[in-house]
C-alpha cells in the first residue's frame, strides 16, 4: 500500500498546490480522501487515471474536502466508467451528498455507472476490504458551527479524524481539527504513520502532541503557501531524530506504508 498526497494546501487556493487529498492505492484498492475543488486537475498534475479510483472517503463538507465531486464524476462519465464507484460517507450526510449529486444533475439513470454509498457510523471499524480499514472519530473541526444548528435545521456537522490500519500497520490521519487535543483522539494507538493538518494548530502544539503518541514518521499537510517559511524553520529547529521523524508533505509525495 503506498499513500499519495495529491494536494497539501489548506482551504487557501494555491497557485502551485492542491486543496489538500490522499489517494491509498493498492492491489487490491484505491481509496482518494477528501475531493476538493479542483480534484480532477490534481488527479490529473499527478498522473492518477479517475477511472483506477475505487472509492471516495469524505472527512467532512467543507468545499476544500468535497465540492471537487461532482466534477470528478463528470469526469468518471466522459470516459465511459463502467465500474461502480464507492463513496464513503458518516451517516449523517449521506443524504446531503446524494442530493447535492442530483441538484448538480448527476442522476442515476444517466451517469453509465453506479454509486454505491457506504455509510459509515463514529466510532466503528469499517472493512474496505480484508486488509483495510478505517475507524472514524468526531474531531471538533466544526464545532464553531454549533450555534447555528437551530437556525439551519438540517445542519450535520460532523468532521472526523481517521485510524486507517493496513494489515498490521496503522495511520492516522486528522484531516482538519478544531483543537490540540483532536491530536489524542486515538490516542490509544502509536501509529507507523500520523498525517497532521498545519492549519487550525499550530507546529509547536504538534510537535509537542508528537514527543507524546511517538508515531513512526508524521507527515504534515493542510497547510497555506505564506506558512511555509515558517512551519520550516520551526522544522529546521528540531533535534536530529525529531527531524528525520517530521516532514512537511509536499504535492505528489508517494509514502510507502
Ligand atoms: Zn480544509
Amino acid at each position: 500500500m503506498k499513500i499519495t498526497f495529491i494536494g497539501t494546501s489548506s482551504g487557501k487556493a494555491s497557485l502551485n498546490r492542491n486543496h489538500s487529498s490522499l489517494l491509498f492505492t493498492s492491489e487490491e484498492y484505491n481509496l482518494l480522501v477528501d475531493a476538493g475543488d479542483g480534484i480532477s486537475r490534481a488527479l490529473m498534475s499527478n498522473g492518477i487515471n479517475f477511472e483506477t479510483i475505487n472509492g471516495i472517503l469524505f472527512t467532512h463538507l467543507h468545499p476544500d474536502h468535497f465540492s471537487g465531486l461532482p466534477t470528478l464524476i463528470v469526469q468518471m462519465k466522459l470516459m465511459n466508467r463502467n465500474e461502480p464507484l464507492d463513496i464513503f460517507i458518516h451517516e449523517s450526510l449521506k443524504a446531503v451528498v446524494e442530493e447535492f449529486l442530483i441538484r448538480s444533475y448527476l442522476l442515476p439513470e444517466r451517469k453509465g455507472f453506479e454509486i454505491n454509498y457506504k455509510s459509515f457510523a463514529d466510532d466503528e471499524r469499517f472493512m474496505i476490504t480484508e486488509e483495510f480499514s478505517f475507524l472514524a472519530r468526531k474531531n471538533s473541526h466544526l464545532g464553531n458551527l454549533e450555534k447555528f444548528k437551530d437556525k439551519y435545521l438540517s445542519l450535520s456537522l460532523y468532521s472526523a479524524s481517521f485510524l486507517f490500519e493496513v494489515g498490521t500497520k496503522k495511520v492516522i490521519y486528522t484531516s482538519d481539527i478544531g483543537t490540540e487535543e483532536d491530536l489524542l483522539l486515538f490516542g490509544d494507538y502509536a501509529p507507523d504513520i500520523l498525517i497532521c493538518e498545519a492549519t487550525h494548530i499550530s507546529p509547536l502544539a504538534i510537535i509537542e502532541k508528537v514527543i507524546k503518541i511517538n508515531p513512526g514518521k508524521v507527515y504534515l499537510t493542510h497547510y497555506s503557501d505564506e506558512d511555509i517559511s515558517a512551519i520550516s524553520e520551526i522544522l529546521a529547529s528540531l533535534s536530529s531524530d525529531l527531524k528525520d521523524k517530521i516532514k512537511l508533505a509536499k504535492d505528489g509525495l508517494s509514502v510507502e506504508i
